[in-house]
């Protein structure tokens, strides 16, 4: 099958077709700008990348120029829009509606429309490249794959907050978890480059990215995580504060006679390493500024990397054991520096990272020594991929039940 696996932000979408056979990326890019001029990345398989400005008003218009641009006589992969067999959608919020991936239909949009109010920067945006993606492919299924939906099978004691329960019942305000898709993916190939059953592993995923996230992984299932009704909860982010105590908000608001909203968009997008150090939310410039003797970047750079002990510390406990450690995304895949930082702290977990094996890039592989207990492994994402994967099952799915509604209502 060939996947169109889609991605929309609020001014964005990344897109990328893949051969389901080979698990090949046949061509993939980026819209850029939508709703302000518009930019489009275009690279097919094996090619170097295309950029052009094209007018992008809204999602239709860059939905239409991505497939205008992967038919392209020229360049294009696709001889005709029909090859395209299914479109797989990342889906941010998905509530406590959908704990697995799920075919789009009119009803499953209009009650991932009621999850709008828990993530109302991600979903609306999402719903419009959807109804988009429909409008120009009316005939091909549509799946989306929900951010949320891996986090379900935590247990109450983990989800609820401790808030008046009522606040639960009448909005469903608890914790959710974000990066499903990635933790999914990454501790599933933990177990298999483990060689084990992912039920027969206790596994500590660390998402850390622009946005950080770690998860607990018992037994193939997330048993708790740290991000929670937005993905604002956890860890120090690039640019989000994570864990601070609420009435920090308060304070803040009286002491500089702001509203309400004002502190949340400091919390949210001025504050995390960004806000500590006064440098920058990218770990690049953060080391480098470190290394030049900055003293709020390697501030910020410590106090990242405390709060990813202080998460991976409880979920150990939380699972009452570990077997291995897995990091993946932007800092997670590529910051060797961190990576040491955070490992050093678990000597009394009997493991040792293996210094060569951390100090390479970008590929899959255990970075703890041979004889360590506890295997820390690196493991690059690729949540286009387990987008694509869970499309290709869902569709063969609904293919063979029309099969077998079609066989029987003939007999
Ligand atoms: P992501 O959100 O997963 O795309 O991760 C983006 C973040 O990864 C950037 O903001 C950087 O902080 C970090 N990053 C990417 N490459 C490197 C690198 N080579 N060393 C350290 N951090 C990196």
């Amino acid at each position: 099958m060939k996947v169109l696996v889609i991605n929309c932000g609020s001014s964005s979408l990344k897109y990328q077709v893949i051969d389901s056979e080979t698990e090949h990326v046949l061509a993939k890019g980026l819209c850029e700008r939508i709703g302000i001029d518009g930019v489009l990345t275009y690279q097919p398989a094996g090619q170097d990348k295309i950029k052009y400005e094209a007018a992008m008003p809204a999602h239709r218009q860059a939905v239409e120029l991505v497939l205008k641009q992967l038919t392209n006589p020229e360049n294009g992969i696709l001889k005709s829009i029909d090859e395209i067999d299914a479109v797989g959608h990342r889906m941010v919020h998905g509530g406590e509606k959908f704990a697995c991936s799920t075919l789009l239909t009119d009803e499953v949009l209009k009650t991932v429309e009621s999850c709008n109010d828990l993530a109302p920067l991600h979903n609306p945006p999402t719903l419009v490249g959807v109804a988009a993606c429909r409008e120009l492919l009316p005939t091909t299924p549509m799946v989306g794959v929900f951010d949320t939906a891996f986090h379900q099978t935590m247990p109450p004691e983990a989800y609820i907050y401790g808030l008046p329960y009522e606040y639960y019942e009448k909005y469903a305000v608890r914790r959710y978890g974000f990066h499903g898709t990635s933790h999914k993916y990454v501790s599933l190939r933990a177990a298999e480059i483990l060689g084990k059953k992912p039920e027969d592993l206790k596994i500590v995923v660390c998402h850390l990215g622009n946005g950080s996230s770690i998860s607990a992984v018992d037994g193939g299932k997330c048993v708790d995580t740290s991000m929670g009704l937005t993905p604002l909860e956890g860890l120090v982010m690039g640019t989000r504060s994570g864990d601070i105590d609420p009435t920090c908000i308060e304070f803040i608001a009286h002491k500089e006679n702001l509203s309400l909203e004002q502190v949340m968009d400091i919390i949210n997008k001025k504050s995390g390493v960004l806000g500590i150090s006064g440098v920058s939310s990218d770990f690049r410039d953060l080391d480098e500024a470190a290394k030049a003797g900055n003293k709020r970047a390697d501030l910020a750079l410590r106090v990242f990397a405390h709060s990813v002990v202080k998460y991976i510390g409880s979920f150990i406990a939380v699972m009452n054991g570990v077997d291995a450690i897995v990091f993946t995304a932007g800092i997670g895949e590529n910051d060797d520096i961190i990576r040491s930082r955070i490992i050093e702290h678990f000597d009394y977990l009997d493991t040792t990272l293996d210094q060569k094996a951390n100090k390479m890039h970008g590929e899959e592989r255990i970075i703890s020594t041979p004889d360590s207990k506890v295997k820390v492994i690196c493991i690059p994402t690729n949540e286009e991929l387990a987008i694509c994967r869970d499309t290709v099952e869902i569709v063969t799915k609904k293919m063979v039940e029309d099969t077998v509604k079609d066989v029987l209502s003939n007999n």
